[in-house]
C-alpha cells in the first residue's frame, strides 16, 4: 500500500473525534479548535508526506523535550544521568511527588521536573537554551519553526506549578542557574510552534541512528538507541504501558495535541489533534499512529 493511500485511510478512521479536551493549562492554547487534525511521515530517504492540517502550525509544547535532550546528550553522554533518572512516572507529568524524596532527582527527561534539569544543562552548555532547541528545529526541519511569544508569555504568567517544581529542585542543589532563567527559556523552546512536516523532518536523526540532515552526527548510534527507549518507556506521560501496547513505537507527547514517533531505520511520524485524554495524550494523534502501526506492520516490535 502507498505511504498516501495509508495516510487517507488514517484519516478517515480518526473521522472527526469527539471525545477529549484542549488543554486549559495555557489559555492561549484552550482556544485552538478541537477538531483540527494532521500527519506526516518523514522518511530517511527524504520523502515527507501528509494528510489533513500537516502544514499547520501548533505548539508544540513537550514535543521540544526530545530536542533539548537530545543537544544535552550529545554533549554529556552518560553524565546527564547523575541528574535526572530514566524511570516511567505513573504521576502525572507536572507532579511535585516523588522529587522531594529523590532529592530533587527527576523521575524520567520528559516529565517537567526532569525537563527543567535538562534546560538547566543546556543553559550550561550553550548558554541560551529556547535558542539552541528553536536552531536544532530550523536545521534539521530546513526552516519554518518560530517561538510563539504570545504562547510564551501566557505560561510564564500562569507557571505555578513549573515554579514550584523549579524551586524544589534548586532547594536541593540540581539547579545550577536562576530559577527564572531556567523556566523562562523552557517555557520559551515549549511555545516554539511548528507543523507536522517540519516536526517530523527534524527529529529524523532519531531514525537515522543519530545522523543530522548534513550527514554529520549529532547523536552516538547508542546514545541514540537509548534516547529512543526512554521515549518508548517514558514519552507519552503516565500511560507510556499503554501507548506502547496500542502504538508500538517510541513517541514523545506534548499538551498541544502534538505526537512525535520514532520508526528506527525508516522514518518519523508526527500526528497533531488539541483534544487530549486524561493523562495529556492527544485523542486523535494516538488513534492515527495505532492506525498506522497496524496497517503498516510499523512497530517496533
Ligand atoms: N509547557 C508545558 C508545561 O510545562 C508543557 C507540558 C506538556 O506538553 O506536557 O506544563
Amino acid at each position: 500500500m502507498e505511504l498516501n493511500d495509508v495516510l487517507a485511510e488514517v484519516r478517515a478512521t480518526v473521522g472527526t473525534v469527539t471525545t477529549g479536551v484542549v488543554t486549559s493549562a495555557i489559555p492561549a492554547l484552550a482556544r485552538v479548535d478541537p477538531h483540527r487534525f494532521g500527519m506526516a511521515f518523514a522518511g530517511v530517504d527524504g520523502e515527507v508526506v501528509g494528510v489533513g492540517d500537516w502544514d499547520e502550525a501548533f505548539s508544540v509544547q513537550s514535543v521540544s523535550k526530545v530536542f533539548s535532550l537530545a543537544l544535552v546528550l550529545a554533549h554529556d553522554g552518560e553524565a546527564l544521568w547523575t541528574r535526572v533518572r530514566r524511570q516511567p512516572s505513573v504521576h502525572r507529568f507536572n507532579s511535585l511527588s516523588e522529587l522531594d524524596g529523590d532529592c530533587g532527582i527527576p523521575r524520567n527527561p520528559f516529565v517537567n521536573a526532569g525537563a527543567l534539569v535538562v534546560t538547566d544543562r543546556l543553559l550550561g552548555i550553550t548558554g541560551h537554551a529556547k535558542e539552541s532547541v528553536l536552531a536544532l528545529l530550523l536545521t534539521e526541519s530546513g526552516g519554518g519553526p518560530y517561538v510563539d511569544h504570545a504562547v510564551a508569555a501566557d505560561e510564564q504568567a500562569h507557571n505555578h506549578r513549573n515554579s514550584a517544581i523549579a524551586h524544589l529542585i534548586a532547594d536541593h542543589g540540581n539547579l545550577h542557574h536562576p530559577v527564572e532563567d531556567v523556566l523562562a527559556h523552557y517555557t520559551g523552546h515549549c511555545a516554539i510552534a511548528a507543523t507536522c512536516g517540519q516536526l517530523a523532518t527534524a527529529a529524523l536523526f532519531l531514525a537515522r541512528g543519530g545522523i543530522r540532515a548534513n550527514g554529520e552526527r549529532l547523536l552516538s548510534a547508542a546514545d541514540t538507541t537509548r534516547l529512543n527507549a526512554t521515549l518508548l518507556t517514558c514519552g507519552t506521560y503516565d500511560a507510556a504501558g499503554d501507548f506502547a501496547y496500542s502504538v508500538g513505537l517510541p513517541a514523545k507527547s506534548g499538551i498541544g495535541g502534538g505526537i512525535l514517533a520514532v520508526i528506527p531505520g525508516r522514518g518519523i511520524l508526527c500526528a497533531w489533534g488539541p483534544a487530549l485524554d486524561t493523562h495529556g495524550n492527544s485523542v486523535a494523534a494516538t488513534l492515527a499512529l495505532s492506525t498506522f502501526t497496524s496497517i503498516t506492520g510499523w512497530s517496533i516490535f
